[in-house]
């Protein structure tokens, strides 16, 4: 277990942003060569779609003028946060002495406990100036925004790094699963079933045991930005009030991927609405795998839930037979038993 933190390449980012608002100009080359110091950060944005090197240099460049990017919503938002640092830089430096304080091996031993024995977390805790995630875990590491809370609280650190170290883990299990592997690197329906149900069961755990969706805490609330906690109740409010729509919309997914000859199309779009908040607050599948999860636990031991790390299709299998005698939504038997046999066929 091994836990590094890397806070140079953000230093050298909010130096640049504040420079920029001042007036400062910068050479392409220039902001390149701070973009190489946090290449973590911008190579997990252009690893997304619709973001490339070019449109962030951009949005870097842009830091003095409003709504450029309306037709973009992640890149808007990423905006609106080198705006924030670029105007806040002396809050944000305060923050990472705050952070030092941080015991970050402590918060590691507690995440441990949730997930197989012998995990084995190395992890590097690179800090960002990102409004679109307040953190994400990407290849062997965490990006931890300095911009998504207005104030210190441990609370929010300690529960939202835990929430990133239980991914990374869940990862290292998915590592050593030589099928999964196969089969999320095929071109196929069935890669995308396994990829959404590995999302359900990655972030419903996390999220249950570490971020629970609808308990924020009023020291958390106390701390996020107004509009981001407004939007937040809000979009709550829309997974709840229609939690059958979206555990529907789960099976539609997965019927069509499981599909003898799926509409690949159709499925990556599927998977895409189902993955993600274009709006950065919570997508679909975290709600949903966060209420199987607590299903689960309902009825099911701890370990049964953690079991499902190193057996995936466990959890769509635990999770119907845990509702099976409640009002709740259970998904299509004949689903279930199709995504679990494509470990069999795939031996
Ligand atoms: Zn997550």
């Amino acid at each position: 277990m091994n836990i590094r933190i890397e806070s140079h390449g953000v230093k050298v980012l909010l130096d640049l942003l504040e420079d920029i608002k001042n007036g400062k100009t910068f050479s392409d080359d220039e902001i390149t060569d701070c973009f190489s110091q946090n290449d973590f950060f911008i190579n997990y944005y252009c690893s997304w779609a619709s973001i490339t090197r070019e449109k962030l240099l951009l949005c870097i460049r842009s830091v003095n003028k409003t709504a450029l990017f309306s037709e973009n919503a992640v890149l808007q938002r990423l905006h609106n946060g080198f705006m924030y640092a670029a105007n806040h830089a002396d809050e944000l430096r305060n923050k990472m002495q705050i952070l030092d304080t941080i015991d970050f091996n402590k918060i590691t031993k507690n995440v441990v406990s949730y997930l197989p024995l012998h995990t084995d977390l190395e992890c590097t805790i690179h800090y960002t100036l990102d409004s679109f995630n307040g953190a994400f875990q990407y290849k062997n590491g965490i990006g931890f925004s300095l911009i998504m809370f207005k104030d210190l609280s441990k609370e929010y650190i300690i529960q939202t790094l835990s929430h990133e170290l239980h991914h990374l883990g869940f990862k290292y299990w998915a590592e050593k699963d030589a099928i999964r592997k196969v089969l999320l690197n095929e071109n196929s329906g069935r890669s995308i079933a396994v990829s959404y149900v590995q999302d359900l069961c990655m972030e419903g755990l996390a999220c249950y045991y570490f971020t629970p969706v609808n308990q924020l805490s009023d020291d958390i609330k106390n701390h996020l930005p107004e509009e981001y906690l407004n939007s937040y109740n809000t979009r709550l409010k829309e997974l709840q009030n229609n939690e059958l729509q979206f555990f529907n919309d789960s099976e539609e997914l997965l019927k069509q991927a499981l599909d003898d000859s799926p509409d690949l199309k159709s499925c990556k779009d599927l998977l895409w609405q189902n993955t993600i908040d274009e709006n950065g607050i919570e997508p679909a599948g975290h709600y949903i795998g966060y209420r199987m999860a607590q299903e689960i636990c309902n009825v099911y031991e701890k370990s049964n839930l953690i079991n499902c790390i190193t057996d995936l299709s466990l959890f769509l299998l635990l999770y119907n037979r845990a509702v099976s005698k409640t009002p709740q939504k259970a998904f299509n038997q004949k689903i279930i038993e199709r995504f679990s046999a494509l470990w069999q066929e795939t031996a």
